[in-house]
């Protein structure tokens, strides 16, 4: 259905209105004037007929000739100012002041003149034979005795009156016209009084589609017309609201989604990538740029995640899916994921997945590094309390009769708990240094490195002048440093140890400091045996043992590298070793010799 401006449903309609109105009473009064003119004229035929029935003898002579008659009727026709015809009783035209009485016919059919002979007075309107066009006639009898002796018949022309009627017609046309000007003037000014706020408001509301909400609309005059503009504005500012809270929603969101570190990943019901964060991208090994809208099989190749967001999908909303998977990792190592999936369901809208990654391969490494650990000190325990819980059994058994196998068995017994003491006491030692806490961090501060080096080998000349080993210590004595020195003194010590232990009597074991930029670098350096390349990138683990039996038999723990290491990171520093077989071994530790919050960058 077409559909129009309310101007042009408004403007014609009342211009038709006023247009029928104003024809209305324009014919309703041309048609009252008319009326009421030839109701006029009738009443004066009427009055003039009274008048000159009462002396009809004195003015028209009835004896005379036919000429004659005519002439009296012509005068008094003419002070009257009708046409006058007088008739007798059986119709003869006695006087015609238009026409020749003698040639008129009888006019007894005449409807007016029978009415007028019968005693009665009438009217009637009808075109005339005699003057050809239309006339109204009023015929009177004249009385004598109560008899009519004569009819007059009064005629007008009906043009006549007509004539009057058109000059006032006209004169009503030219007002109507006016009027209808008038009226059509108002008309449009009011339909467009009504249309245009109309239209403004039309124009705003468009502004608001199209976005620019802090638009507001005109000041309008109609109440209605005003209402609804306050109720677009304040719909607008309200539509405002929502969306700059929803905008704000999503920014926050998006910035939470953008900084997890657990991966995102949303799919929608056609199986396609909706959003993927960054976290989502790395551990999948995919650009997050340019994942959304790609189909899952195409954009993540791993069957195992599909299976899992297939099984997902299939779920009831709101039961959550949970898994682990490992998927191949960038690096060609094995990423582990724990996955969490939950179908996302809004009335109206097809459900959707979330998918949340978890990547916990550091947590599974540490828990693999846990457990052996555990093992290893289940294993490093067991041989001395099982050795203890042996002898002490042979000894209940009856060697305590036997004085010196007893003595022998409780001198293996103490050597035994001694290594266990030893084990245990650096088992707290690394575990004090991995939480960095309690007594080990108590001495920190600026010391000259001099002293600790100076304090390690008077520590451990006792032993190497029992094994012929020559120490010797090359430092500076104005060096200072940040450091723990009986943590550094610690370390130094299990590593002037180990080169007294591992090596042949003649070895010579250099302790040395210097500086190094930002750094000072001690190095415990022997010309000993020296290690094979291929121990030494798990020589500072915790129990790796380059040569077991002799470390045992050195009472070794296994745990004196270990120590030393976690003692360099303890300072913030790192330890390191250079060795080749026959070539000796060079034990660094590399520490910053400002504490960290001096340290510029
Ligand atoms: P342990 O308690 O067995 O000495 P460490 O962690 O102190 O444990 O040392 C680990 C291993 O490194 C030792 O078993 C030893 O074989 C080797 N090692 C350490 N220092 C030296 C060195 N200076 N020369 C040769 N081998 C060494």
């Amino acid at each position: 259905m077409g559909r129009r401006r309310l101007f042009w449903q408004l403007f014609p309609s009342f211009v038709a209105i006023t247009a029928l109105s104003l024809l209305a009473v324009s014919t309703l009064t041309t048609h009252v004037v008319r009326t009421s003119f030839r109701e006029r004229a009738v009443a004066d035929m009427r009055r003039s007929a009274g008048v000159i029935a009462s002396d009809f003898e004195s003015w028209f002579p009835g004896e005379a000739p036919a000429d004659a008659r005519d002439a009296a009727c012509r005068g008094m026709a003419h002070r009257l100012g009708f046409r006058l015809t007088v008739v007798a009783p059986d119709g003869t035209v006695l006087g015609d002041s238009d026409g020749d009485s003698a040639t008129l016919e009888n006019h007894a059919g005449r409807e007016e003149l029978r009415a007028a002979l019968a005693g009665r007075s009438a009217t009637a309107v009808r075109e005339s034979r005699t003057v050809g066009h239309q006339l109204i006639y009023h015929a009177a009898p004249v009385l004598r005795d109560g008899r009519p002796v004569v009819a007059l018949r009064l005629a007008v022309s009906a043009a006549v009156v007509d004539a009057e009627l058109a000059a006032i017609r006209t004169r009503i046309v030219l007002s109507a016209l006016v009027v209808a000007m008038l009226a059509a003037a108002v008309s449009l000014w009011i339909s467009r009084r009504l249309s245009r706020p109309l239209e403004q408001l039309r124009r705003v509301a468009e502004r608001f589609a199209a976005g620019d909400l802090g638009h507001r609309s005109p000041r309008a005059t109609t109440r209605e017309i005003a209402e609804l503009a306050e109720t677009m504005d304040a719909m607008a500012a309200q539509i405002g609201d929502r969306i700059r809270t929803a905008e704000r929603q999503r920014d926050e969101l998006e910035a939470v989604f953008a900084g997890m570190i657990e991966g995102v990943l949303l799919i929608d019901a056609r199986q396609r990538i909706a959003g993927l964060n960054q976290a989502g991208a790395d551990l999948l090994g995919v650009p997050s740029a340019g994942a959304e809208g790609r189909s899952v099989p195409e954009a993540l190749r791993h069957a195992a995640l599909q299976r899992f967001i297939e099984r997902t999908a299939g779920e009831e909303a709101a039961a959550a899916c949970e898994a682990d998977l490992e998927l191949p990792g960038a690096d060609g190592g094995t990423v582990h994921l724990r996955v969490h999936g939950v179908r996302l369901e809004r009335p109206g809208e097809p459900p959707r997945t979330l998918i949340v990654m978890h990547d916990v391969t550091r947590m599974r490494r540490l828990e693999n590094v846990r457990q052996e650990f555990v093992a290893n000190v289940s294993h490093e325990l067991k041989t001395p309390v099982t050795s203890i819980k042996g002898f002490v059994e042979t000894l209940r058994d009856g060697a305590l009769d036997n004085p010196a196998d007893a003595r022998r068995f409780l001198d293996i017994v103490a050597r035994q708990a001694d290594r266990l003491q030893a084990i245990i006491e650096d088992l707290l030692c690394l575990s004090r240094l991995e939480q960095g806490t309690g007594e080990t961090s108590r001495e920190m501060g600026v010391y000259p490195v001099a002293a600790v080096l100076t304090a390690a080998v008077q520590t451990c000349q006792p032993h190497a002048d029992a094994r012929g080993t020559i120490l010797s210590v090359d430092c500076d004595p104005a060096l200072r440093a940040h450091l723990d020195p009986p943590l550094l003194e610690q370390a130094l010590v299990n590593l002037i140890e180990n080169a007294i232990k591992y090596n042949d009597a003649g070895t010579r074991v250099t302790v040395s400091a210097r500086e190094q930029g930002v750094a000072v670098r001690l190095a415990v350096a022997d010309d000993g045996r020296g290690i094979e390349a291929r121990h030494l990138p798990r020589l500072f683990e915790r129990f790796y043992r380059v040569d077991r039996a002799r470390s045992r038999q050195e009472g070794g723990t296994g745990l004196g590298l270990a120590i030393v290491k976690h003692i360099a990171l303890f300072h913030g520093g790192e330890a390191d070793v250079r060795s080749a077989p026959g070539g000796g071994s060079e034990f660094t530790l590399t520490l910053p010799r400002r504490p960290a919050t001096d340290r510029p960058g």
